[in-house]
Parts: structure tokens; C-alpha cells; sequence
């Protein structure tokens, strides 16, 4: 096994998503309105078309991806498997360290594999204009893009310390045609608020969902839609075209099921897209250890707990059971934007529950610590988000060393860094600390977001 790339043919393209959900062993706690009471399609239809709900709620275990999906993929699918043996020789594992390396979209991050998909099926429904979120800039750039291929308007609410921080994201999303304005803003009631109590505030993915739902439900016609980059079932659907694609190439070079799948975990996307499909065989009796890793700023798998909770600031989304840190809470800067979320995907967060998943933390300097590292063996430049999922490779290898243990460990490059300088130069001058989240941060934000809200 000498192959350190391995690529697949559109040919070979996996031709239908992974639903987790068919799998685990549940209950399923639904999404519950104001009134406590499960949401219905039509309260939901307000801000989803009803084609991208159906996948939402779908109970199959196979969702077929249409041919002019693909047809689009096909710009940068299927997406290579690489193997990481220089950091293998530097570390000198005895494992054989496996990622996908999903920076090569167009829009650098594993993002367009759902945008891509949630475009397509907006057109199909006759949407005309969509609105999102985002922390560093990747969905942003990802939804403008896929908006233009397919020909929708796109308006990007972008978390305030990113917009400041990573002014290239914003010009992406302006190249690819769509419209870009710092969270909090003076365009919705949600970002005056939050303004007139913390006119400096760094924003928080919570606040700009709001001001994008808001801004939605605004427009009469109802040809505005909203759209999610993570956390939601359609989302983890559309991206499990990574592990799929990664178990075949695995197969093609005559590798043995992996021992370990990490990814680092925001919303939990790229995460479940790599995982889900082996957190399927582990369901089945596989003997799989599987990794979510998140910053210790924002711990939500390793210390939130499993609760109903809001998805965004103002209590605009339904309430969603999942890990959380409170809808009220706002990270600290650190510069793993896109790792800034208050909360966690449902299935993720149910597959925790149900013992298949084992969440880790790292601190935003071992992180950058593993993504040179990485940089000085491998030779690419990483997201700082991606430098989670490295960091927890890396002390698996070191493990597998001190085992003696000839391991297969696969994780997912999320993205590349290379509109991430800024960071990098904080961390390379010294400027970046260890962070961990305060436990009474932590009480503090529970309380003041979960005080009444239903429990699981
Ligand atoms: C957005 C992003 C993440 C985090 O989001 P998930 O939904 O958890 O995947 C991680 N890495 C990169 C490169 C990203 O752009």
C-alpha cells in the first residue's frame, strides 16, 4: 500500500446520502414549537421549502442524490483520500493516518457538499433569495457560490469578529455575487437589540441565525428562504457523501476498515459527513472508535448538556434536543470561527447519548501546535477548525505508537487556512493563550437560556 492519494471517478461517485437517523436506537426527541408541543411542516414551511423538510424528517435510510446534483459535484468530486505519511514518519506510528481532504471545493471547506444541494432544491421549489448565517466566512462563501451557480440571491449576516477578522471571506461571497453585512446589524429588530446592550460585541452564530430568520420571514411572498450550514438532519445528510466516498477509496487500495474517524466539531457537518456512515457499522458490531473534537472555548459535547434549547439568540428556531452551552452564549474570540456554536446537530448529539461517539476538547494552542506540525510534514496549511480534527489524529497515532498498535485513523481535512493568516500570525508571535471555558461562564449562560424550557 504504497498510494498516498487515492481518487475516484465520477463514475464511482456514492449515488444516495446516509441517514443516521434510520439507525440509531432513539427515541427521537422531535422539534418543539413555543407551545411545547412537537412542530408541525407548515410552522416549519415558513423559513424551509417543503422538498428540503421531507429530507428534514425522512425516516429512510437512503436518500437518492439527483443526477444534476452531481453534476455539479463533479467540479471537485469525488474529493481525494489522502494519506498523511510524512506525519506518520514524524511521528514515527505505527498507524496509517487516512483524510479526506475536502479543501479542495471551490470554496475551500467541505461546506458546498450542502449548499450545493439546499440551492438546488430552493430553485425546484421557487425560491428566489436566501439568507444565512455565518461565523468565519466558509458557509457564507459556500452558499454564494452554490446561489450562483444555480442562480438565487444570496444575503450572508456574518458574525461581527469574523467580519472584521477575515475581511477575504466576505470578498468571496461578493465575487460569487451574494451580499455580505457584520452581525449584529441595524437591519433586523434581533441585532438593534443586541447592539443597544453590547454595542462591542464580538456577534455569535446565535445572534445572525436570528437576524437571517428575521429577515425571512420579512418577505411576504415567501420567496425568501433560510438556509442552515449545519446542526440540521438535511445538512448531515447531504454530507455524508464524505465518509461514503472514503470508505470506497479505503476499499480500492485494500485497506481494512478504520480503527478511528475523527472530525472536528461546530455544528457537527463535516463531523457526521465523514463519521456517519462507520457510525453505521458500529451500530452493526464494527469495533470503531469515533471522534468529534471540539475547542475547549466551546465544549458543548464534553460539557453542555442534552437538553431542549433554542438554535439561535432570540428563540426564533424551534427547540431542538441536542448539547448545548445556552442560546445565550457567546464564545470567546478564539479564531476557530466556524467551531463558535452554542450548539450541537441533533444526531450528533443523540449519538453521544446512545454511547457511539467519544467527544474530546483541545485548546486553540495545542490546535495551532498540531496545525504546524501538520504544515511542516504534510505541507498544507490548514482551517484552524481542521487543526482540531489534526490535533486528535495526531495523540490517536501517539497512542498507537505507545500500544504497539498498527491502526487505520481517518479524519476529516475540513478545510484549508489560507484565508486564515491572521490567526496563524497571532499564534506564531505569541499572542494566543491556552482557553478553557469558566465553569460558572458555563452556569451562567445554562441558566440564563434553559430557565423554563422543556427537558428531554
Ligand atoms: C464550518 C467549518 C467547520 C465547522 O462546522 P461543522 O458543521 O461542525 O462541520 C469545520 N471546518 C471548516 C473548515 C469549516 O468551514
Amino acid at each position: 500500500m504504497n498510494e498516498i492519494k487515492v481518487t475516484l471517478s465520477e463514475k464511482d461517485i456514492p449515488r444516495q446520502w446516509y441517514n443516521l437517523g434510520a439507525d440509531l436506537k432513539g427515541p427521537m426527541h422531535p422539534p418543539l414549537g413555543p407551545d411545547g408541543k412537537p412542530v408541525t411542516p407548515e410552522q416549519m414551511a415558513r423559513i424551509f421549502p417543503a422538498n428540503l423538510l421531507e429530507q428534514e424528517m425522512t425516516q429512510s435510510r437512503w436518500v437518492d442524490i439527483p443526477e444534476e446534483i452531481l453534476e455539479i459535484l463533479y467540479r471537485w468530486r469525488p474529493a481525494p483520500l489522502r494519506r498523511a505519511r510524512y506525519l506518520e514518519k514524524h511521528l514515527k506510528t505505527p498507524a496509517r493516518i487516512y483524510y479526506k481532504d475536502e479543501s479542495v471545493s471551490p470554496a475551500g471547506s467541505h461546506k458546498p457538499n450542502t449548499a450545493v444541494p439546499q440551492a438546488w432544491y430552493n430553485k425546484q421549489f421557487g425560491t428566489k433569495r436566501l439568507t444565512t448565517e455565518t461565523g468565519a466566512g466558509q458557509w457564507g462563501s459556500a452558499l454564494s457560490f452554490a446561489c450562483s451557480l444555480i442562480g438565487l440571491e444570496c444575503k450572508v449576516f456574518m458574525v461581527r469578529i469574523s467580519f472584521d477578522q477575515k475581511p477575504l471571506r466576505r470578498i468571496m461571497m461578493n465575487i460569487w455575487g451574494g451580499t455580505c453585512v457584520a452581525s449584529p446589524s441595524q437591519e433586523t429588530a434581533t441585532g438593534r437589540q443586541v447592539l443597544k446592550e453590547t454595542p462591542d460585541t464580538p456577534g455569535s452564530l446565535g445572534i445572525a441565525i436570528s437576524e437571517a430568520i428575521e429577515q425571512a420571514l420579512e418577505d411576504q411572498s415567501g420567496q425568501t428562504k433560510y438556509s442552515l450550514g449545519s446542526v440540521l438532519n438535511h445538512v448531515m445528510l447531504h454530507q455524508t457523501i464524505i465518509g461514503l466516498e472514503a470508505k470506497k477509496q479505503l476499499t480500492l487500495i485494500g485497506e481494512r476498515s478504520p480503527d478511528v474517524v475523527i472530525g472536528c466539531a461546530g455544528g457537527g457537518s463535516n463531523f457526521a459527513g465523514v463519521s456517519f456512515p462507520f457510525v453505521h457499522d458500529k451500530i452493526n458490531g464494527a469495533k470503531i472508535t469515533i471522534v468529534p473534537v471540539e475547542p475547549t472555548a466551546c465544549p458543548t459535547l464534553t460539557r453542555g448538556p442534552f437538553t431542549y434549547d433554542f438554535g439561535d439568540k432570540s428563540g426564533q428556531t424551534p427547540l431542538l434536543a441536542m448539547h448545548t452551552l445556552g442560546h445565550n452564549f457567546v464564545p470567546a474570540p478564539i479564531h476557530a470561527g466556524g467551531l463558535r456554536y452554542h450548539g450541537m446537530s441533533p444526531l450528533v448529539s443523540q449519538a453521544v447519548e446512545e454511547g457511539l461517539l467519544e467527544p474530546r476538547a483541545y485548546d486553540q494552542v495545542a490546535s495551532y501546535e498540531a496545525a504546524l506540525l501538520w504544515a511542516k510534514t504534510e505541507g498544507a496549511i490548514c482551517a484552524p477548525e481542521t487543526s482540531h480534527a489534526i490535533a486528535g489524529a495526531v495523540d490517536e497515532a501517539i497512542k498507537a505508537r505507545e500500544e504497539g498498535k498498527e491502526k487505520v485513523i481517518l479524519f476529516c481535512y475540513s478545510g484549508h487556512g489560507m484565508m486564515d493568516m491572521l490567526g496563524y500570525d497571532r499564534y506564531l508571535r505569541g499572542e494566543l493563550t491556552s482557553y478553557s471555558l469558566p465553569e460558572e461562564e458555563l452556569e451562567k449562560s445554562l441558566a440564563a437560556s434553559l430557565t423554563g424550557l422543556p427537558k428531554v
